[in-house]
């Protein structure tokens, strides 16, 4: 992947920062966006600095349309070309439905689902020029098997997948790839909040008996982001050591 332009959101930590770190590692010019911990996306850079590799972090609200439209064109000001998008910003606001407020729904949807659309719209036109390109949604088992507490989640990665597979079918003819990589449960700061008893229960639920690494869903991500997956689009693919089989 020598020399190619990879945007990753949310890669200041977790899921986000091992993505980047392996696109580096394969030789990507990685830009490390972040929302509000920037100096963690800086350290991220450094990291990625450190073992050979290039990087620029770069803040955004992916959920602010405007915003990542002023983002989308700095990058290809400065690096002339995107060939890979990555749409890893998330976040959970959990409870249950009959207590969850408009607020947390708004903010999960705005995020984890408008923040995707945000930037695939942002992305698409200059991919379009290049006529090539790899787009690669973050969605989530929830989205596949629903999850109670997680209403807001659920509905917004689902909602991932529907708009991963009606860009696939848009961008097809323009050598665009779409797809969605789905995380079971992976040990990051968005799972360290679960308490004992719901990771215990949560094991129990994948045949692997254990939580995922982030570079588990690296690898995947830079396999579907690779030229050797250039017939492979629409497709959602679970990381989850078997959980939603
Ligand atoms: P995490 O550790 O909480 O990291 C979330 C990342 O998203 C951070 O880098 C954060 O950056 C960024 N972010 C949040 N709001 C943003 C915004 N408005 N604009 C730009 N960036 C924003 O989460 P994670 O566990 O690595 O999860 C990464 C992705 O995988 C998410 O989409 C999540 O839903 C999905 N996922 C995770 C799991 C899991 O078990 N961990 C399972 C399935 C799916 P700032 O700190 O700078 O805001």
């Amino acid at each position: 992947m020598s020399e190619r332009i990879a945007v990753v959101t949310g890669a200041s930590r977790g899921i986000g920062k091992a993505i980047a770190l392996t696109l580096a590692a394969e030789g990507c010019k990685v830009v490390v966006n972040y929302n509000g911990s920037r100096e963690r996306a800086e350290a991220v850079v450094s990291e990625i600095e450190a073992a050979g590799g290039t990087a620029v972090a770069m803040g955004c609200d992916v959920s602010d349309f405007k915003a990542a439209e002023i983002f989308f064109k700095t990058v290809v000001d400065q690096y002339g070309r995107i060939d890979i998008l990555v749409n890893n910003a998330g976040i959970t606001r959990d409870g249950l439905l009959m207590k969850m407020s408009e607020e947390d729904f708004d903010r999960v949807i705005n995020i984890n689902l408008k923040g995707a659309f945000n930037c695939i719209r942002h992305v698409s036109r200059q991919m379009l020029k290049q006529r090539e390109g790899r787009i690669v949604n973050i969605s989530s088992v929830s989205g596949v098997m629903g999850n109670a507490g997680q209403a807001n989640y659920c509905a917004s990665k689902a909602g991932v997948i529907g708009l991963t597979k009606s860009a696939a079918r848009e961008l097809a003819s323009r050598g665009i790839t779409v797809n969605a990589v789905a995380p079971g449960f992976i040990d990051t700061e968005m799972t360290q909040v679960l308490s004992e008893k719901v990771k215990e229960q949560a094991c129990a639920q994948i045949p692997f008996g254990r939580f995922g690494r982030t570079a588990d869903v690296a690898e995947a991500v830079a396999f579907l982001a690779s030229k050797r997956a250039g017939y492979i689009t629409g497709q959602v693919l679970c990381v989850d050591g078997g959980m939603a089989m």
